[in-house]
């Protein structure tokens, strides 16, 4: 008989711990804030560009003062901030994404089972900006297509791995979707003009690297070198674009990874990403006297 009563207050203490812990995290509720414009300010840039490399950790930004990203770094030295971002467990794509975009931590529950719908609605930046367009993998886009958005829904395009014809090449198709998207000039005429603009451009190479390479490998190594470099050449894209210093430009990952090339605990190098930003509103005061 006491194994009875062993187990059921076994499940009571149990199942106190699940229900204080596995608490939705979404203030119910909130009214929208007024935001610069409506205040009669002006804000200091028209619109955002939002680099997100998935699963690139801090440490590897960061390694030996940035050697491993040399072209990020030259845009460095002449302007802009770096610092450390923290996630937190479980560090996978979809709560990465949430909490960047959504500005919040979702439930643990909704985390660790809802990988591919929305158990609940949230608001996000890209709803807010009234305007955003982004590239990235449709499981990306899944997490963000179907949330309400009053009216002017987001644009995404799209891709999947196993439509891409090489392997490994999916930032290569972020690049070029982003290239072929200003080559059209009715495009360029219309972004020039609107305000309160988000740019998504999502790339997933270095994630599928760090899982199949590990992060301190060569090939890994040479993969990031394609990435960062591709992430100035669309930075410089998007200044002869939009020419009017009125860009900002943030860099970011949604999670880190292991030296094993796996994440989802909370690991420093699962848990801390880079944080570059850099563009219109972001001032420093010392410039690096090299550039
Ligand atoms: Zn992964």
């Amino acid at each position: 008989m006491w194994k009875v009563q062993a187990l059921v207050v076994h499940i009571l203490l149990m199942g106190s711990v699940l229900s204080t812990y596995f608490q939705p995290t979404i203030l119910p509720n909130l009214e929208p804030q007024k935001t610069m414009r409506d205040l009669g300010f002006k804000p200091p840039a028209d619109r955002l560009v939002v680099f997100l490399t998935d699963g690139l950790r801090a440490a590897t930004f960061l390694a030996r003062n940035g050697s491993d990203v040399p072209d990020l770094r030259d845009i460095f030295r002449k302007q802009g901030r770096i610092g450390i971002s923290r996630t937190c467990a479980p560090t996978k794509t979809r709560p990465g994404h949430i909490a960047i975009f959504g500005g919040f931590y979702e439930d643990p529950t909704a985390a660790l089972v809802n990988f591919r719908y929305n158990p609940s609605n949230f608001d996000t930046v890209f709803n807010r900006s009234r305007n955003t367009i982004g590239w990235a993998h449709r499981n990306v886009v899944k997490i963000f297509i179907r949330l309400p958005h009053g009216g002017a829904p987001m644009r995404f395009k799209s891709y999947m791995e196993a439509e891409l014809p090489e392997k490994l090449t999916c930032d290569k198709w972020t690049f070029e979707k982003v290239q072929k998207f200003f080559k059209k000039g009715a495009n360029v005429r219309e972004f020039r003009n609107l305000k309160s603009v988000v740019f998504f451009v999502y790339l997933g190479d270095m994630d599928i690297a760090a899982h199949r390479f590990k992060p301190l490998s060569k090939r890994f190594h040479k993969k990031l070198q394609y990435t960062q470099r591709g992430i100035q050449t669309t930075y410089e894209l998007f200044e002869r674009v939009f020419n009017d210093s009125r860009t900002a430009y943030l860099m970011t990952s949604d999670h880190g990874t292991t030296n094993e090339g796996s994440h989802g605990g909370g690991s420093t190098h699962e848990v801390e990403t880079p944080l570059f930003m850099w563009g219109a509103g972001v001032t420093r005061e010392v410039v690096d006297s090299e550039a």
